[in-house]
């Protein structure tokens, strides 16, 4: 079996396949405003198996689209919106983040919790923006410092698996340029890493070893999942998810006009102001 397959397999018996909860999926809801709209429609973006999927669906009166490129993932969402009686609100794609079946302007909102980062998070809030009608609801969960400093192993290890890893400040930033204004923000509490997605992933840990005959592949995809919970659990202050919620903002906002000539400081304007005054 692939690395691939062996991952599916860890996870797609979970309800979650990263950190999260009801409560924080509720919690970015009500920030968003959605609960007072009709008849929206909404992509989830690398749902997995669709935990913020079937609370979307559950809560507000939605059309929800889950994207994923993993079929089975895909697959097990189905049973779950089936089992929840939430089907007919529910359509699978099993499409890349990153090149969407979607009409420009179409989504009311885009939700993606724990999975953006797959395509980077400045790409992924660039690349979507088109696909948000006006005024549109962007709501993104991303690996965040909760600190201008940390650990160097925590960093080291971080910066190795996710260049992009920053402060909540910097991912503000990426929003506020790329046309989008912020309107929400929150840290998911540690129970959405340990309660939520550790603690029951280490609970499969002798199954899956034990269905795949302690494979060295097998075992692998244990001690690298080991490794990161261990990171995590001695150095939790320092890094969480970020929760952000913005607004798509007008097109004809200044900040997206054609980059302006950048206003010349320092030196230049100095020498120009003493000019003046000579
Ligand atoms: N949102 C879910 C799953 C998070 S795990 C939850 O919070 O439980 C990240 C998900 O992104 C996985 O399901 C993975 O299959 C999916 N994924 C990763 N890269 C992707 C890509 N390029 N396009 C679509 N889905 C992707």
């Amino acid at each position: 079996m692939d690395d691939l397959s062996l991952l599916i397999d860890l996870h797609i018996s979970a309800d979650r396949q990263g950190p999260g909860g009801t409560a924080q999926t509720r919690l970015a809801i009500e920030l968003s405003g959605l609960s007072e709209q009709q008849g929206l429609k909404i992509a989830d973006m690398g749902c997995g198996t669709g935990a913020s999927t079937l609370l979307l669906a559950q809560d507000l009166d939605a059309h929800i689209v889950a994207v994923d490129f993993l079929p089975d993932f895909l697959d097990a969402l189905r049973s779950r919106a089936a089992q929840a009686g939430l089907a007919d609100r529910i359509e699978t794609v099993n499409a890349s983040m990153d090149a969407l079946p979607f009409d420009a302007e179409s989504l009311d909102a885009i939700w993606s919790e724990g999975a953006i980062y797959n395509i980077g998070f400045e790409n992924g809030v660039r690349m979507w923006r088109p696909y948000l009608k006006p005024g549109g609801i962007l709501a993104v969960s991303e690996l965040t410092w909760l600190t201008a400093s940390r650990p160097a192993e925590l960093e080291d290890h971080w910066h190795r698996q996710y260049p992009e890893v920053g402060t909540a400040a910097s991912k503000m930033a990426v929003l506020e340029r790329n046309g989008y204004a912020p309107i929400g923000y929150f840290v998911l509490p540690e129970h959405c890493w340990l309660d939520g997605y550790y603690r029951p992933m280490q609970l499969r840990f002798s199954a899956f070893l034990a269905r795949h005959a302690s494979s060295d592949a097998a075992c692998a995809v244990v001690a690298a999942e080991a490794l990161e919970i261990d990171l995590y659990e001695r150095h939790r202050s320092f890094v969480s998810y970020g929760f952000y919620l913005a607004r798509k903002i007008d097109a004809a906002h200044p900040a997206l006009a054609a980059a302006p000539k950048p206003i010349e400081h320092g030196m230049e304007s100095s020498a120009g102001h003493q000019a003046d005054q000579r």
